[in-house]
């Protein structure tokens, strides 16, 4: 009698138990993994970068900020590994590219041990994933870097490079490459004849890359007349005319979309350097032409909604930017912002160039400047405070001309939205990306 119900449990038991490992296996065999993953990264965008874009361009009666109303937003963390430290782009953009922290300024690397950390977009490659990076900086500077080459610090820009012919990534759009040392221009040539060896077909005019796509197997895509001397896009509030990110996202996703998968990752590059400038206008434009790739990846989205994700973050926040100032108290006044319609950096050459012996400026009329700036050749000082002025009477104001450390907004949409909760670290992207992705 025992005996029997003894077997009878067990039975029962085995009986759950196979059905739960069945259910199990059904669930494993239905549930699809993710094959198109898009990762934008604006540089040094905060909350209030984002925010405030989107004020502004709706009150001019533009399209606002599309990521923002993303079916899920959390906080990311951005520290680095150095305990005292606020974070760069290097060890910023390491941790969403490898899911490790390191020191500031190392690039998908440990400094001290010399640890190498493979990022999403190799281990993505090895399965078989074509991969595409897209900046509107130089393709060597330290985000787009973070996800092919492994160095100690992020400006050896040489090492970088030779480091990218390695990655055998299928694209690269948008700036040119930086390189250190002399004679510049003919060792940029070198490395672009080395890319070519590679297999790569390298485009210097946006004209001819709709042909490139349809006949190439890998890409260099830049537009040598939209670049500065940084090798990186110019401004866009300096030259709406110039190719823009949302370009080379459509080129690429037409270059990359394959039935096995592919990755792309998207920098705004410039959102951290016109925040570096406090320069809130030539910011808004960059986070426009930002959301306006954001964008491309939804329409790739809409036909592909069981198997894309799209990940808006960012590395850090850049400036310390808010809306409020104390002078102009509880004022806030965007629409004064429209009447800049250059960058601070456009109109630093501008002057210079133009008045090369210096200049009398009266500008007393319109702002108090001090005497020492507004005569002679200081112009930066002079367009700092004029630009300065205008950001306070429209109500916005920044804390450094460096990065902060403050949380930063990750906005998610897609398959595996709802993995994302609460407060994440900035590591937790590339671990969930693992895990959709099946790898
Ligand atoms: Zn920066």
């Amino acid at each position: 009698m025992r005996k029997s119900l003894f077997y009878l449990l067990l039975t029962a038991i085995l009986g759950v138990s196979a059905v739960i490992s069945s259910c199990n296996k059904n669930h494993e065999q239905t549930q699809k993994h993710v094959k198109y993953v898009f990762l934008f990264i604006g540089d040094g965008m905060g909350t209030n970068q984002a925010y405030v874009s989107d004020l502004y361009l709706k009150k001019r009666a533009f399209k606002g900020i599309t990521f923002l109303h993303f079916p899920t937003v959390v906080l990311t963390t951005t520290n680095c590994a150095d305990s005292n430290k606020i974070t760069d782009s290097g060890a910023g953009g390491t941790a969403i590219a490898t899911g490790h922290k390191t020191q500031f300024q190392a690039i998908g690397m440990d400094r001290n041990t010399g640890k190498k950390f493979e990022s999403f977009a190799e281990i993505a490659h090895r399965h078989g994933w074509k991969v595409g990076l897209i900046s509107s900086v130089a393709l060597n500077h330290a985000t787009p870097a973070c996800f092919y080459a492994h160095v100690p610090f992020r400006h050896e820009y040489n090492i970088i490079a030779s480091q990218m012919l390695r990655s055998g990534f299928e694209f690269f759009g948008g700036g040119g490459l930086l390189v250190n040392g002399q004679n510049r221009d003919s060792l940029r040539a070198l490395y672009f004849d080395s890319l070519r060896q590679k297999g790569y077909q390298v485009v210097f005019n946006r004209q001819n890359f709709d042909k490139a796509i349809k006949t190439a197997k890998k890409v260099f895509l830049t537009d040598t007349e939209s670049l500065d001397n940084s090798q990186s896009i110019y401004y866009m509030i300096d030259s709406l005319s110039h190719v823009s990110l949302a370009d080379f996202t459509k080129a690429a996703i037409k270059f990359l979309d394959n039935p096995k998968g592919f990755f792309l990752m998207v920098e705004g590059g410039k959102i951290d350097w016109a925040s570096h400038a406090n320069d809130v206008a030539t910011m808004i434009y960059e986070t426009q032409d930002f959301n306006r790739a954001v964008e491309q990846a939804l329409q790739f989205y809409q036909k592909h909604p069981d198997e894309t994700i799209i990940i808006v973050t960012a590395d850090h926040e850049t400036g310390g930017l808010s809306l409020g100032y104390d002078l102009t108290r509880y004022s806030l006044n965007l629409q004064l912002l429209a009447k800049q319609y250059r960058s601070k950096l456009f109109l630093n050459n501008y002057l210079a160039t133009t008045y090369p012996e210096g200049y009398n400026f009266k500008l007393k009329k319109f702002v108090k400047l001090d005497t020492n700036l507004i005569d002679r050749k200081n112009f930066t000082a002079m367009v700092n405070e004029l630009v300065d002025a205008l950001q306070h009477k429209a109500g916005i104001s920044w804390t450094t001309h460096s990065h902060t450390g403050t949380m930063i907004p990750t906005y998610v949409k897609g398959v595996g939205q709802d993995s994302f909760h609460g407060i994440i670290d900035n590591t937790y992207t590339f671990k969930v990306l693992m895990k959709l992705a099946g790898f």
